[in-house]
This record gives structure tokens, sequence and C-alpha cells, in this order.
């Protein structure tokens, strides 16, 4: 047997948890290895325990940070070499070094700056293998830049930390994205939004639920209902002021929520919409009626969702007389010109990361000019045109959002988008489209939390 040769430093790598360089010291003095590491939680089921961990692999550069996670093997009492006992994870992951790779067991510790982030112990060495005390790097050496040089398509995958904010654990979209991320080897756990309580600070705000601290998680799926739009919204905030992507950013959410706010982006953004003007006072009603071109006209209550607050006013009488019931339930509402071509037809169209990648057409009732599932609509897969496609990314993009239900209506002049769902339904767009658009969204998120090479550092010559 060929002999392998340690000094007592070697550089090595750690795949399995995406470290492909760490500086280690060998120390056949201590028997387990130890990773110097941070914020180490565990999570996970009681059969498939996890632990989630952070660490500094180059300790010359607090800037560098890898999040890494890895299936939890044990819990251990540790007696470091001053004598300290400590209750640590341990994990089980394998070390390359020189072509040649192997299983071991390590702890991890959060013991503060340590020279080493690593302590190779001895039951991390095979028989054939040779400590030489008084050498370093007997084996070939690393670099830090390797961290550089990490390119974002070959990236290492790691087991997420998932949480989705909803007060709905058991409704389709949140099962099929529970469903979505475990089938992918992630954990997701189901946050009760308006059961989220926070201190708000500058530095270390945190989220709290049930009596703790909710730990770190790599991503978090806001499906803040619009009931709770407020107070949702402040959950995501605390959770993106905490480093947390969060799958729907704050502001798309309370921008997509408000039909005034939106309609003023979408027309920012240049992007197509019907005319739309809105008037508080009863002595403007005549005026926005004017200002989108007379009837027929839709009116919509601000707050409206599923079409319950849609009303088509086909002649002028109607409007006003809609108009003043609105007035006089001190309800703000909207004026719209009536896309009469749209033939009580709609465009839902998924947008993931960009791309549109699934959409429907919905159909109302035979009678009605809405045509929203909740109404009673039918839906079917639709292949939609280039300029439907590019409208439905603008208008995610200009709603900020990462993935959206964007709805549009087929104009004469081109696609008219009426609103913008920061937590689109997975329902209708997956029995329609038969595709995974859960699945696709977990991958999403998996490429957004993915590490990026850092920002190279202007170094001293
Ligand atoms: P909600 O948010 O309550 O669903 P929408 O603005 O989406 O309200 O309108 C509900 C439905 O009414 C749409 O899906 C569409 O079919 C129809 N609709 C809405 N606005 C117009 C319009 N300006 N012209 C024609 N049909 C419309």
């Amino acid at each position: 047997m060929t002999q392998f040769t340690l000094g007592w430093e070697e550089w090595l790598a750690l795949p399995d948890l995406g470290l492909p360089a760490i500086r280690a010291k060998v120390d056949t003095g201590a028997r387990t290895s130890a990773l110097h590491a941070f914020a180490i939680e565990p999570f996970g089921s009681e059969d498939k325990p996890m632990v989630r961990f952070a660490i500094h692999p180059d300790p010359a550069d607090p800037g560098l940070e890898i999040i890494c996670s890895a299936p939890l093997k044990d819990r251990r009492e540790v007696t470091s070499s001053n004598g300290e006992t400590e209750l640590r994870f341990v994990i089980e992951t394998t070390v390359a070094m020189n072509g040649r790779s192997w299983p071991i067991e390590v702890t991890l510790t959060d013991r503060g700056a340590m020279a080493y982030r690593m302590l190779l112990g001895r039951s991390a060495l095979d028989d054939d293998m040779i400590v030489s005390p008084s050498n370093s790097f007997q084996q070939p050496e690393l670099s830090f830049d390797e961290y550089r040089a990490i390119r974002r398509h070959t990236q290492h995958r790691r087991a997420l930390r998932l949480a989705i904010l909803t007060r709905e654990p058991t409704n389709y979209s949140t099962r099929r994205l529970i469903e979505a991320a475990e089938a992918r080897g992630h954990t997701m756990e189901v946050i009760d939004t308006s059961r989220c309580y926070m201190n708000i600070r500058a530095v270390g705000g945190e989220v709290h639920y049930d009596g703790r601290r909710l730990p770190h998680y790599d991503a978090v799926i806001p499906r803040i209902g619009a009931s709770v739009t407020s107070y949702g919204t402040a959950v995501v905030r605390q959770f993106e002021s905490l480093g947390t992507y969060c799958l729907s950013g704050s502001e798309g959410i309370t921008v997509s929520r408000d039909k005034l706010h939106a309609h003023q982006v979408l027309a920012r953004h240049r992007i197509g919409m019907p005319t739309t003007a809105f008037a508080r006072s009863p002595k403007d009603s005549g005026n926005v009626i004017s200002l989108v071109g007379g009837a027929p006209l839709v009116l919509k209550l601000l707050e409206s969702t599923q079409g319950k607050g849609v009303v088509l006013a086909e002649t002028k009488k109607a409007a006003e007389s809609v108009i003043s019931a609105f007035q006089g339930l001190k309800a703000d509402f909207l004026v719209q010109s009536f896309v009469k071509e749209a033939a009580g037809e709609d465009i839902r169209c998924f947008v993931v990361g960009g791309k549109v990648v699934a959409a429907m057409r919905r159909r109302g009732k035979p009678d009605d000019f809405r045509s929203n599932l909740h109404q009673g609509g039918t839906a079917e897969t639709v292949k939609i045109t280039r300029s439907e496609r590019e409208t439905a990314i603008k208008a995610a993009r200009a709603m900020k959002l990462d993935v959206a239900g964007v709805d549009l209506l087929r104009g004469e002049d081109g696609p008219k988008v009426l609103e913008v769902n920061s937590s689109p339904g997975l329902e209708g767009i997956e029995r329609t489209s038969e595709k995974d658009i859960a699945g696709l969204v977990i991958q999403h998120i998996e490429e957004k939390v993915a590490p990026r090479p850092p920002k190279q550092r202007r170094r001293a010559p």
C-alpha cells in the first residue's frame, strides 16, 4: 500500500458541504474532527434530522460566508483541548484531498475565531495515512480563490430550510409547494403569518413564533391573504431585513394588492391596460365616466378579489347609479373602459423568474362578463402570443415579483393587464397545464439562494 502522508496543516475540500477549499489542522491528539461553524441550527423531521450552519472558510475574509446543510448523525458530548465539554452536533461528510475522498465524522462547534476552520482528528485518518508533524502541506495546496471561481450553474445543491407563510396550511397551493420542496430534498415549515411577532431593531431584529425565535431560513414563501396584507407584509419585511430571500418581496405584495397603485406602476412602465380612472368626490362622477370614454364601462371596488366587486354598467345612467351606490357605502373604486372584444375571457400567465411557465384561458359563465373561476368560470390551456408573453413578464418585473400570476385581456390593440397577483393559486394552472409548477417555483428558489461568487476584493499587491 502506498503511503499517504499528511503534514500538520493541509488543504482539503468538503464537497458535500459545498466547501471547495479549507485549511485544516491535522491533530492526532484529538480523536474527532471538528468544523468551526456558526448559526448552527437543527431542522427537519425526527426521522430525517438535518442541521444548517454557516462558515467563514477564509479566516482573513469575514465577507466570505457559506451556508451549509447536512443530515444530522448524532449529538455528542465532546471535550476540547482546553478541557471544556460541549454538546455538539455530529455530521458525516466526505473529505477530498489530492484526488482521494473518504467519509469522515465531523462535529460542529461555534467557538469564535480560530485560525483553522477545521481540525482533522485521528478517527478521520485511514490506516495507510501517516502524519508527519514537523511538516506542513504534504498534499497539494488549494486557495480560497476557489470560492471566487464558483460558477452559478455548477452550483452545489444542498438541502434548504424553507418556510411558507400562510394561514391555509392545507390548501392545494400550500400542499403542492411542500410536496415539491420535499421531492427535491428540502424541508418546508408552515408558519401562520398572523401568529408571527417581532421586535424591531436596527441590527439583529428577529421573528418570533409560539414563544421562540424563528431560525434562519434559506427562503420564505409568502402567501399572504388579502385580509392580512398589512400585517403580512410587515412580517415579510422583517425576514427581508434579516437577509432572507423572500419569493415575493414586501414591496411587490403591497403594490399589487392596491389596485390604484398597481395601475399607476403598470402605466409608468408603459404596460397595456384598459383605460382607467378614479375619483373620490361625487361631484366628479360624470367627469371620470367621460375620462374612460363613457359607457359601457366597468366599475371595480378597490378591495375586490375573485370578481366579487366588479360590475359592468352598460349605460351612463347605470354607471352613475352604481357610482352613487359605491359612494354611499364610502367604498373606493375605479372606473375602467370595457374591453368588449375580450368577450368574457381573460388569460392568466404564470410567471416564474422572468419566464411565462404556463398560461390558461378562463371563460365566465355564458351570461357573465367576468371570467373568474370563483364565479363559476372554466379554464383551459392556451397558447399565448409573443406580445402577451412579453407583457406578462414586463408586468411581473414592474411589480418586482419573481413569481406572479398576470391576468390580461385580449384587446383589439394588444394585451391589457388587469391585475398582477403576488400569490397566484396553483390548482387551476397545474390542472390545466398538467405541469409541475410548484416544482418550477422551488427550482427558482434554489437558483436564488445558491451561493454566488463573492465580489472580487482588491488585494494588496
Ligand atoms: P378581481 O380582482 O376581483 O378578480 P378583475 O379586475 O380581475 O377583478 O376582474 C374580474 C373579471 O372581470 C376579469 O377576470 C375579466 O374577465 C372581467 N373584467 C375586468 N375588467 C374588465 C374590463 N375592463 N373589460 C372587460 N372585462 C373585464
